[in-house]
């Protein structure tokens, strides 16, 4: 028997209980311990609410779940209430799938003020993660600035400019949804420090800001490189960039007939946050040159007003005390995945925040194969029977698939018409649901 401890019910915590489960079938045991007491990680707290298609993966997930040799272990944090050496004497093999829930930190000259955001908390905030559901934004501004050109910042923006009516469907909660619907935000800038061609939108997300019912993306076509450097760009890309062309191209009367506008400003560096009375105010930006890929400041500076800044510029993994962090790229220290024989890392973990959901497959195939060439056998370690010894031992109220499962009930029965759940957004609300 092999007794599998897996940190995190993410995308890749569970692609990685499957391939264990189609690699070994009975022979294995695994365990996939979350902090919080409700599964999925970044399917239920980062994927927009208004992207429920992508969310539906989560099915898949709930497969392997719900088989006999894979248990969630929820509402345990693996480094305060257990060491992952003490795991690392239970199971044959820990794999951490923590994923990156940090922000990568802007380093600027106020980005301390109030009402600047990390992506990470603000994307938390209209999703309801117990972390982050008290944030509380103030919207009443009329100028809000996203920095960063990735799927991100093109959700921070999408979120920002939705009405109501365009929310229905979606599992936004309604905090956010209250106050996003009094929203007094006119114009969101998205700021980019390259240009068109440097962008890491994809085409189907950004496409979705052409059609958004009272707000409308402007990009200046003197941004726009000539059409014919367009062929050299990967396909993907290249659809991104006809987008935009598009946005260029849209009759003024169209644009304007739409109360917000969602500003793309390229080759445009913020150099500092600054700020009135402690809270934000205006963004200054450098305008840059890009050469060598690489945007190299001009040394024309300009302000933009700001009332809220959301900064979409990365995340970073939460470093495990023990555990060997590789701090510059901001995940844990690995080779291929493995950090030492036994202690192993997958997905946003192991290789920082890039990818789609699909791309924690192979990864989660891949750790299982390490895991393989490791352990063979297994040894005679005693699993989940150890575990249960200790958390009973220390007091830990551990959360299982079947609780989560009522917890998931209440949460569907509690849904506003129309929308798939209203998620419970405190921690308390979530055990108190569970039978
Ligand atoms: P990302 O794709 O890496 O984009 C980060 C952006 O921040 C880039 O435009 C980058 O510009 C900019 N940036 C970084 N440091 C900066 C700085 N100091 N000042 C100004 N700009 C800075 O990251 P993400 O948007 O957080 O997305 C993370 C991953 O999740 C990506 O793989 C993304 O595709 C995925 N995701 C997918 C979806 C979806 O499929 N619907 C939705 C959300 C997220 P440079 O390029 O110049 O560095």
């Amino acid at each position: 028997m092999r007794h599998l401890a897996i940190i995190g019910s993410g995308p890749a915590g569970y692609y990685a209980a499957e391939a264990a489960q189609k690699r070994w079938g009975d022979a294995v045991r695994v365990d996939i311990f979350d902090r919080l007491p409700v599964p999925f990680g970044l399917i239920r707290s980062g994927v927009a609410p208004d992207h429920q298609s992508i969310k539906g993966v989560a099915r898949r997930y709930e497969k392997t779940a719900l088989t006999d040799h894979v248990r969630f272990v929820g509402n345990v944090t693996i480094g305060e209430h257990v060491e992952v050496a003490e795991l690392q004497a239970l199971y044959d093999a820990v794999i951490l799938a923590t994923g990156a829930p940090e922000d990568r930190p802007l380093g600027l000259a106020g980005d301390d003020l109030a009402n600047v955001f990390g992506s990470a908390h603000f994307v938390g905030w209209y999703n309801g993660h117990p972390q982050f559901a008290g944030l509380d934004p103030d919207l009443s501004g009329k100028h809000a600035v996203v920095i960063g050109m990735g799927n991100v910042a093109l959700d921070v923006a999408r979120i920002l400019a939705k009405t109501e009516r365009e929310f229905a469907g979606s599992d936004i909660v309604a905090h956010a949804l209250e106050a996003l619907t009094a929203s007094g935000i006119e114009t969101i800038t998205v700021l980019g420090r390259r240009g068109p061609h440097n962008i890491l939108m994809t085409p189907k997300e950004l496409g979705e800001l052409g059609e958004l019912e009272r707000a409308h993306p402007r990009v200046d076509p003197a941004d726009l490189p000539p059409l014919d450097e367009d062929a050299m760009l990967e396909p993907g890309l290249r659809k991104s960039v006809t987008h935009l062309r598009s946005f260029a191209a849209t009759p003024e009367a169209e644009v304007g007939g739409k109360p917000v506008d969602i500003q793309f400003d390229f080759y445009a560096s913020p150099t500092a946050l600054l700020g009135e009375d402690g809270t934000v105010r205006a963004v200054r930006v450098e305008r840059t040159a890009v050469m060598g890929g690489r945007p190299i400041g001009t040394g024309e500076l300009y302000e933009l007003p700001a009332e809220l800044v959301v900064s979409c510029i990365g995340y970073r993994t939460t470093p495990i005390p023990g555990v060997p962090f590789d701090e510059r790229g901001g995940h844990f220290s690995n080779e291929d995945g493995r950090i030492s024989p036994g202690l192993y890392c997958v997905g946003w973990a192991k290789r920082g925040p890039s990818g789609t959901i699909g791309t924690n497959r192979p990864d989660g195939y891949a750790v299982v194969d390490l895991v393989a060439e490791d352990i063979a056998a297994g040894g005679d370690r005693r699993g989940r029977e150890g575990f249960d010894e200790l958390a009973a031992a220390r007091g830990l109220d551990v959360v299982t698939f079947s609780e989560w499962q009522k917890i998931d009930r209440a949460e569907i029965a509690a849904a506003r018409q129309g929308a798939p759940r209203e998620k419970f957004v405190d921690i308390a609300s979530m055990i108190a649901a569970r039978h």
